[in-house]
């Protein structure tokens, strides 16, 4: 008897993280014909900036509804500089590690800009995007790196070229964006994918 290959539990089926709660994003679009996943960028987002968990009067999640086209832009001084910003993200991962998928897999969410991979432009048409909730000047949580890795994992088995296709978003678009932040440690998710992998 072997071991299985791969030990964990998330999984995907047509385009959705089994384990992620479900919440739509109206902000996405289909990915260019014959266009294959290739890449996983990694973010990080907090609303309003540095301050994580907050929530409107509806007890909604500042982030999630910005993905949703519901933040109220009068809710933070922060906001009415963001006004009308139409962005998502296929996955977004809160400081206790739970999982939201906002745009299927097979659709192309609206969260890298302008960018280039390994001289592919326009890594919206091509990556799947994932939020974590954070910021360039904290750690991110032992709960955040679990539930990613694992999803990572996940995504590697349903889109097998995103192997080994993993990058921030300050490396697609360096003269825009500095996220994750010199906090997110790369070698650490590396080595918690290797053991999931092995
Ligand atoms: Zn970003």
């Amino acid at each position: 008897m072997t071991q299985p290959k791969i030990q964990q539990n998330m999984s995907v089926t047509n385009g959705r993280l089994n384990q992620a709660q479900w919440l739509a994003s109206p902000n996405f679009n289909v990915r260019p014909d014959n266009t294959d996943i290739s890449a996983i960028i990694i973010h990080n987002i907090s609303l309003p900036p540095n301050e994580f968990g907050q929530v409107d009067a509806n007890g909604q999640h500042y982030v999630k509804a910005l993905f949703t086209n519901r933040l109220d832009w009068d809710a933070h001084p922060y906001f009415k500089t963001i006004e009308g910003i139409e962005v998502s993200a296929h996955l977004f991962i809160e400081r206790d590690g739970q999982v939201t998928q906002l745009v299927n897999f097979a659709d192309r969410a609206w969260h890298a800009g302008r960018s280039c991979y390994l001289g592919q432009p326009e890594c919206n048409d091509y990556s799947i995007g994932i939020e974590l909730e954070g910021s360039d000047y904290q750690p991110f949580t032992d709960q955040q790196y679990d539930s990613l890795a694992q999803v990572i994992i996940a995504l590697y088995q349903a889109y097998p070229k995103t192997r080994r296709h993993l990058a921030g978003h300050s490396d697609i678009a360096p003269e825009r964006k500095t996220d994750p932040g010199a906090h997110f440690d790369w070698a650490r998710l590396r080595y918690q994918v290797n053991q999931l992998l092995s």
